[in-house]
């Protein structure tokens, strides 16, 4: 095992990073921009180093701070978390270079993997089944009208270095086409300077099921069953749970193997997640993600498994300690994302946390950096804190995150947590009958109310 890591990433994922590896007996050192020198990240790690002014782009993204940062400490390897530098393959091959150990997969995957275009034919030669769309990218508008009339309305225009819901239109019908072509090319030009996109039938109500999985490098993986975070607003995911109430024991089995395999085959190492529509009893792949997920609780409550310790074990060359007979879900796991943001327009509400009281008991598991007194930067994503619970049923969880959410006290800044209190109140959230638009839809009419 590694003597001493260091975690590029602040908040939350941070903590969750530093006490697996103060459970393991390894050192930590922490990394700060000159915003978060009072970070709770800050003060749980054994050494911290300030890497910078509080943008981003000048302190978690300074990719010759943080490899200095190793030099000085003498970290062996550092844990990207997710956002930032987690699936930025340059890094890995920088930190190569210095001969420091990535905690993740190899930047050949991560590249892979982060073109989407890329992604979608390896999967496609895989045998994992995708969204039916456009054969690799779409050049020029003409090409885009051929292959939409062929698949036929409504269908989506996506960026193939798209993330994080940017660089995605919809054409709901042909004469929306041109603006949706242009503009998805436009944003993406802007976000990403690559301005390559492709085209996928759009999918009226899926849900969003995406399937854990872990590989040891060795051509060993195994997956983790799924997790269903279909409650989205703008693409983002605000709910997350584990097993999907929509997906029984013989689907989880079957996309779960073609998973595992899938990873297996590529030689795929660590912690990863593929991501699918599900509609009809159908599975449609539509991006991996080769690091640690926000929601990763959820899997690790009903698996009762630490996955940032097996990431940890593996970067360090040591077994992974899986074995997918062994991996059997025990009761239900919800999770929801405490963001500092004023409803009803989720604007952005930075500022200082005058009272916080997490809540506990049987079941309860809360991941935050927040503390009493704590000033939330305006710098940063507002995720400031996730509650997750789990329960032997379904709704023995959503009783046990209404009875938490109860107990939750952030005072001092505006938080998601109403929208959490309100839709608890919804029978279809109650029942788990949604689909990727519901959320939308909802919040559409809460507003008309
Ligand atoms: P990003 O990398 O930007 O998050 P994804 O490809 O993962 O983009 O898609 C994000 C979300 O966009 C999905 O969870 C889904 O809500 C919606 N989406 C993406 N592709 C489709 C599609 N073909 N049909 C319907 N909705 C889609």
């Amino acid at each position: 095992m590694f003597s001493k890591v260091l975690i590029a990433n602040r908040g939350e994922i941070a903590l969750r990073v530093i006490r697996a590896c103060k459970e393991l007996g390894v050192g930590t050192v922490a990394v700060h921009s000159t915003a978060d020198a009072d970070a709770m990240h800050v003060r749980m790690a054994d050494e911290s180093v300030c890497i910078g002014p509080p943008s981003g782009t000048e302190s978690y993204l300074n990719v010759a701070a943080i490899i200095a940062a190793c030099e000085i400490t003498g970290a062996e390897a550092v844990h990207p978390g997710y956002g930032f530098l987690s699936e930025n393959a340059a890094f890995v091959q920088v930190l190569e270079d210095h001969d420091i150990k990535f905690i993740g997969p190899s930047a050949e995957h991560i590249r892979m993997m982060g073109d989407k275009i890329t992604a979608k034919e390896t999967m496609i030669k895989l045998g994992v089944p995708c969204v039916p769309g456009s054969d690799g990218g779409v050049p020029t508008i003409e090409e885009a009208h051929r292959v939409s009339d062929e698949m036929g309305f409504p269908v989506i225009v996506k960026a193939t270095a798209g993330g994080g819901g940017r660089g995605m239109k919809l054409a709901l019908t042909k004469a929306d086409l041109d603006e949706a072509f242009s503009s998805a090319r436009l944003e993406s030009k802007t976000a990403f300077g690559n301005d390559e996109v492709y085209i996928e039938k759009y999918l009226q109500k899926p849900r969003h099921i995406e399937v854990q999985i872990f590989g040891d490098g060795k051509g060993r993986a195994v997956h983790l069953g799924e997790r269903d975070c279909s409650l989205q607003r703008r693409h983002q995911k605000v709910f997350e749970e584990a097993p999907g109430p929509s997906i029984t024991p013989e689907l989880r089995e079957q996309i779960g193997s073609t998973c595992a395999k899938a990873c297996a085959d590529i030689g795929y190492s660590g912690a990863g997640t593929i991501e699918f529509l599900y509609e009809d009893g159908e599975f449609f792949f539509i991006e991996m993600n080769t690091r640690l997920q926000v929601e990763h609780p959820v899997t690790e409550t009903i698996f009762r498994v630490d996955l940032v310790k097996q990431q940890l074990r593996v970067a360090a060359g040591e077994e992974m300690t899986f074995k997918q007979e062994e991996l059997e879900i025990k009761g239900h796991s919800i999770e929801v994302r405490i963001n500092a943001e004023k409803l009803p327009n989720f604007t952005p509400c930075p500022g200082k946390i005058t009272t916080y009281h997490a809540p506990g008991g049987l079941g309860v598991r809360i991941d935050s950096a927040l503390y009493d007194g704590y000033s939330i930067p305006p710098y940063y994503d507002s995720l400031i804190g996730k509650l997750i619970v789990s329960g032997t049923s379904r709704p023995a969880a959503l009783a046990r995150l209404h009875r938490a959410l109860g107990e939750l006290v952030i005072d001092g800044v505006e938080t998601t947590i109403p929208l959490f209190h309100a839709l608890l109140d919804e029978e279809d959230v109650q029942t788990g009958d949604y689909d990727i638009h519901w959320l939308e839809k909802w919040l559409d009419k809460q507003a008309e109310a």
